[in-house]
């Protein structure tokens, strides 16, 4: 009996309660049979039927609109994109729209077309909508994008250069601007324009005197006709990030197979060779070898720890290679060749950020859309990553 009673107090309590808060909460309660009702039309397709439903529940209540902005944000993340872009343009042709929630509706949109590649639409409202104080930063963000997305790089620098912030789409503003320079650079180079490549990669330079793709656009460029200057452009690179260091190795070995050594080139490999936090590079060993330089190579060997695991692993097979090769006629070919038997001397790029995997060097994600995020592996340095892992 008592537990009866208990119940009825219970009951009578919650009632109250649910009648007595605010009326407005009370309408806001979107869990209504209707609404029910349209979301499932929405999600079985039929698009027309649900619309009507939410469309009717708007006129008497406008907090559904809040949820159909959640729900249009989450068809665009399951790249449902047309389905997102009717439930925003249906809700815009609500004619009682308020301002705000109407630049919401218009900012998501927009959003829409610019996952959809519909660039130029998507364009025209962060345009607009960047007049607006509270979407200035975020729109301009996305014409940056869109700028990117289309290879107008003019335009993304122009942009840049207006917004005062360090930091756009989490990029460095300076790196950033130094990148975009690099793609202009790029397209000079496809249009063999090598003096303009050389003005714009020294200004993406300037810009950012960390771009790393730009010291590997000069070397590459001045490659044709200075080697010296090539040289210390391909060394300033390793010397911003030790990790390129045996891609760009194998950038000056090929610099050097084509000139007949130069001295500067094999100065720049002997700073490489001796740079203590370098690891251990095929490639040099096998180069030193090459100049019949049997002590320094033996040297160069001897720089390194080998009861690292992997650096036993990886010496140990280099030697062997280079006993099978034919070292008495100096032949690097196929000392090489038999190295690369072992290891597949091609390199892996992978992104750092989002695991990416290609043989070219991007330096805008593919997958993550970051920027410098990619960084060229070789096998050696895989195994090394595996080691570490474990
Ligand atoms: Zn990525």
């Amino acid at each position: 009996m008592i537990y009866i009673l208990i119940l009825i107090v219970v009951i009578i309590l919650s009632s109250a309660y649910f009648y007595l808060k605010p009326a407005k909460k009370v309408t806001k309660n979107i869990f209504n049979a209707e609404y029910y009702r349209g979301l499932n039309y929405l999600l079985n397709n039929e698009e027309d039927k649900a619309f009507k439903i939410f469309t009717a529940l708007m006129d008497v209540d406008s907090s559904t609109i809040e949820t159909h902005l959640a729900l249009g944000g989450l068809y665009r993340k399951r790249g449902e994109f047309d389905k997102a872009i009717l439930i925003h343009q249906n809700l815009l042709a609500r004619p009682t729209l308020e301002t705000e929630l109407k630049n919401q509706a218009l900012y998501e949109l927009a959003k829409d077309f610019y996952s959809a590649g519909l660039y130029d639409r998507s364009e025209r409202i962060f345009n607009n909508l960047s007049e607006i104080k509270s979407y200035k930063q975020s729109s301009l963000e996305y014409l940056i994008k869109i700028y990117e997305s289309t290879k107008e790089w003019e335009r993304a620098i122009d942009l840049v250069k207006t917004i005062d912030t360090k930091y756009i789409n989490n990029e460095k503003t300076n790196s950033l601007l130094a990148q975009y320079y690099c793609e202009i650079s790029s397209v000079y180079e496809t249009e063999n324009q090598i003096e303009k490549a050389i003005a714009i990669s020294k200004k993406a330079l300037k810009t950012n005197t960390g771009c790393i793709r730009a010291n590997l656009q000069l070397a590459k460029y001045y490659s044709q006709n200075d080697i010296g200057i090539s040289a210390q452009y391909y060394n300033a690179v390793i010397m911003q990030d030790k990790l390129f260091a045996p891609y760009i190795t194998s950038k000056i070995i090929q610099l050097a197979k084509r000139v007949d050594n130069s001295s500067t080139v094999i100065k720049t490999l002997v700073s490489i060779a001796e740079h203590k936090d370098i690891p251990f590079i095929p490639e040099i060993y096998y180069f030193i070898l090459y100049e019949k330089d049997d002590i320094a190579a033996k040297k160069y060997i001897n720089t390194f720890d080998m009861k690292d695991t992997v650096n036993n692993f990886v010496i140990s097979h280099v030697l062997a290679a280079s006993d099978n090769g034919d070292k008495t006629d100096g032949n690097l070919t196929n000392m090489v060749n038999s190295y690369e038997n072992i290891f597949a001397a091609n390199f892996h790029f992978i992104c750092n950020n989002c695991g990416y995997k290609s043989n070219e060097l991007n330096w805008k994600c593919p997958s993550c859309n970051r920027w410098e995020t990619i960084l060229p592996k070789s096998a050696i340095d895989i195994i090394r990553d595996g080691n570490i892992n474990e």
